[in-house]
């Protein structure tokens, strides 16, 4: 079962992918950095499995657990793009992170770059489609992907900064401090679920309808 363990500017996200295989995922956030280019640093680097320890020393046993059993850690700065106005300019169209990367908190950037295609392979598809017709097609999956592709990634950004505990109404709790009442940890629970709803709920069926019918 998926679980999310969350903390001031920390959180820590598992998920078995086999019998005998778990996914983890440890995130520490430096909120000054937000905004700012991240240089060189952009593939995966060893990380010293102390160092990632120490970040969560005082978390929950499973916690422990979980990054000890972690056989080689590595780290990645997490990355964005700043949203963008266009996701086409005449001919060209662009697709997936390069039009919409977003922190993986949702776990939605491979199924969005999978829908832009989607909708510009039945675009290129449409009995009409031309190499006359292509700066249409290009104005419509632009019409049609970037307000979902930039919603996808507001709402990941958004959901990083619930797993991180990063509200005004929350300022005054510190990493370590047990005082926070049950209810606001239960109103994020169920915040958090209410906000994933859209990764599995949304259809791209209608879009697709809506963008062949653009087309005729
Ligand atoms: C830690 C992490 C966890 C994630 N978890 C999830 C998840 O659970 N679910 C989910 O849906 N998404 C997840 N994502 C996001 C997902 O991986 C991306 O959104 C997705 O891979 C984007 O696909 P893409 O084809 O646009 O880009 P990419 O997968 O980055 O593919 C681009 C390709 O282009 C190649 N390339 C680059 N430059 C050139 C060049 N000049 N010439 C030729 N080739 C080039 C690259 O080598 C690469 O193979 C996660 C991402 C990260 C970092």
């Amino acid at each position: 079962m998926p679980m999310m363990y969350i903390g001031k500017h920390k959180h820590v996200v598992a998920y078995p992918v086999s019998r005998s295989l778990i996914t983890v995922s440890a995130y520490i956030s430096d909120v000054s950095k937000e905004g700012t280019p991240c240089g060189e640093i952009t593939a995966f680097s060893p990380i010293v499995k102390e160092e990632l320890l120490a970040a969560f020393t005082g978390w929950e046993p499973e916690v422990q657990v979980l990054l000890r059993s972690m056989n080689e850690p590595m780290k990645l700065p997490i990355t964005r793009v700043v949203p963008l106005e266009r996701y086409s300019f005449g001919r060209v169209l662009i697709a997936g992170d390069a039009a919409h990367g977003m922190p993986p908190h949702q776990g939605a950037g491979a199924g969005q770059a999978i829908e832009d295609a989607y909708i510009l392979a039945s675009l290129l598809c449409h009995t009409s489609s031309t190499r006359e017709s292509i700066p249409k097609i290009a104005k419509i999956y632009n019409d049609i992907r970037r307000p979902e592709g930039n919603r996808a990634l507001q709402a990941s950004i958004e959901f990083g900064r619930l797993l991180d505990l990063d509200f005004p109404d929350l300022e005054g709790y510190k990493e370590g401090d047990d005082s926070m009442p049950l209810e606001i940890l239960e109103a994020l629970g169920r915040k958090a679920s209410k906000d994933l709803e859209w990764v599995w709920k949304n259809s791209v069926e209608g879009d697709k309808r809506r963008a062949l019918h653009m087309m005729d």
